[in-house]
C-alpha cells in the first residue's frame, strides 16, 4: 500500500519535538469569501506570508476578506492588504471562535492556528490542528456523549486511523481534509472531558495489518449480528475487514426494523436496478431471505443487484433483512442493524465498553489479527515535508 505519510517533524531549539498535524478547511462546503476570528483564550501572531505584522489576544476580533486578487486583513488597530497567504499562529495553548462572512451559524471553535488563502473564488481557512485535538473534534461529532471512556479510547483508535489512512486526501488543494462528512464531520473542538482524556490516553495508537499496513478502519451504527464483509461492500478484502458473529448488537437501539412494500414495487426496483429477469417472475420467486448470513446480491441465473443499493435508493437502515409475502401481495421486510455494516459497531462498542471491555478487547472483537501499534514505531513515519507549504512560519 503506497501511503505516503505527510506528518510534519518540527524540531526547536529545547531538542526534537515531534508533532503531528493535520491541515483541516473550514466551511470548506460554503466556499467562504471572507472569515472573523475571535481569539477565545492565549496569545496568535498575525503573519503576512511569513512576515510578523500583528499580535492579537483573548477578546481580539480580526476580519479577513478576498477582495479581487488580495486579502485584506482589519482589527481594530491594523489593516493590510497582500497577495500573499495570512497565518495565525498560536503563541502556546490556545484556542480561537471562527466564523464565514454571512454566516447565520453559530462560530466555531478550534485549537492549533490558521493558515488563510484564496483561489479565483473564495477563501480558505485552513485549520492546523494537533492531531488528537482533531481525534478528540470527529469523535465528538460522531455523538453518544454519554458513553463511556472504553468506548471513545476505541474510537479515537479507529478515527485516528482512518486520518492517518485517509491523510492528504484534499492534498491537490493545499490541506488534508475537509470539515464536511465527505472526509470527517469536524465542527468544533472537543469540549467533553471523557472524550479529550480518551484521545490523549491512546495518543499516537492506530491499528496496523499483519503486514504493518495501517488499516481501513471502516465503523458504522448497529451490525444486526453479523457484520459484513469488506470485500462485498466497501469493495476491500482484508481479514480484519472479515464477518464478525456480533452478539452484542441485539442490545443495541438500531439493532432492528422492520417495513411493508407492495411486492409489485419490489419488482419494480429489482426490474429498474438492472435485474430484467424480475420482470417475468412472480413476486413470491423475489423474496430474500438471510437466515445465517449476509447476502450482498440478488441473483436470478447471470444478472445481479446488489442489495447495497436498497440503501441508497430505498432509505432502508441496511442491506441485512429477510422478506416475507402476504397473500395481498404485500412484502414485510424484517430488518437487522443500521449502516453499510463493515469493521466496528459502534452501538456493540458502547455496550461492551459499559459491561468492562477495555478499547483494545473491543477493537479486536471487530477487526481481525489487528495490531495497536504506535505511530512512531512505523516505518511510514518519516518526515515528508509538506508540498502546501503549511509549515509554521
Ligand atoms: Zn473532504
Amino acid at each position: 500500500m503506497n501511503r505516503i505519510l505527510t506528518v510534519v517533524v518540527f524540531l526547536n531549539f529545547a531538542g526534537i519535538v515531534s508533532a503531528q498535524e493535520v491541515s483541516v478547511a473550514l466551511f470548506y462546503d460554503r466556499k467562504p469569501q471572507g472569515i472573523t476570528v475571535t481569539v477565545q483564550k492565549g496569545k496568535y501572531l498575525v503573519y503576512d506570508d511569513k512576515k510578523l505584522i500583528d499580535t492579537v489576544e483573548t477578546g481580539n476580533n480580526i476580519n479577513i476578506v478576498k477582495e479581487s486578487d488580495y486579502l485584506v486583513y482589519r482589527n481594530r488597530t491594523k489593516a493590510f492588504a497582500t497577495d500573499k497567504d495570512i497565518r495565525i499562529v498560536n503563541s502556546g495553548e490556545a484556542s480561537f471562535f471562527v466564523n464565514y462572512t454571512g454566516s447565520v451559524e453559530a462560530a466555531r471553535c478550534f485549537e492549533g492556528w490558521l493558515k488563510i488563502k484564496r483561489d479565483n473564488f473564495n477563501i480558505f481557512a485552513i485549520n492546523y490542528v494537533p492531531l488528537d485535538s482533531y481525534v478528540a473534534g470527529i469523535v465528538e461529532a460522531e455523538g453518544a456523549a454519554l458513553a463511556s471512556e472504553e468506548y471513545f479510547k476505541a474510537m479515537s483508535v479507529v478515527l485516528r486511523t482512518f486520518t492517518l489512512f485517509n491523510l492528504s486526501k484534499h492534498g491537490a488543494e493545499g490541506f488534508d481534509f475537509c470539515d464536511g462528512s465527505h472526509c470527517q464531520l469536524y465542527k468544533n473542538k472537543s469540549t467533553n472531558r471523557v472524550i479529550i482524556q480518551a484521545a490523549k490516553k491512546t495518543t499516537n495508537l492506530v491499528m496496523v495489518d499483519k503486514y504493518m499496513n495501517i488499516i481501513q478502519s471502516f465503523y458504522h451504527l448497529n451490525s444486526g449480528g453479523l457484520t459484513a464483509d469488506g470485500r462485498n461492500v466497501v469493495n476491500v478484502k482484508a481479514d480484519y475487514l472479515k464477518p464478525v458473529s456480533d452478539t452484542f448488537a441485539v442490545y443495541g437501539k438500531n439493532y432492528s426494523w422492520k417495513l411493508l412494500m407492495p411486492g409489485i414495487e419490489w419488482q419494480a426496483f429489482l426490474v429498474k436496478k438492472g435485474l430484467k429477469a424480475a420482470d417475468s417472475k412472480l413476486v413470491k420467486d423475489l423474496i430474500v431471505c438471510m437466515p445465517n448470513s449476509r447476502i450482498s446480491a440478488f441473483k436470478i441465473g447471470n444478472d445481479s443487484v446488489k442489495l447495497a443499493a436498497v440503501r441508497s435508493d430505498l432509505g432502508w437502515k441496511s442491506s441485512y433483512f429477510n422478506m416475507s409475502l402476504d397473500k395481498s401481495g404485500v412484502v414485510t421486510v424484517n430488518g437487522k442493524g443500521s449502516g453499510h455494516g463493515v469493521g466496528l459497531s459502534q452501538e456493540s462498542a458502547m455496550i461492551m465498553a459499559s459491561r468492562g471491555y477495555t478499547y483494545d478487547k473491543i477493537l479486536n472483537y471487530f477487526y481481525k489479527d489487528i495490531h495497536i501499534v504506535n505511530l512512531n514505531s512505523l516505518n511510514v513515519y518519516t518526515q515528508i515535508v509538506k508540498k502546501n507549504d503549511g509549515e509554521r512560519p
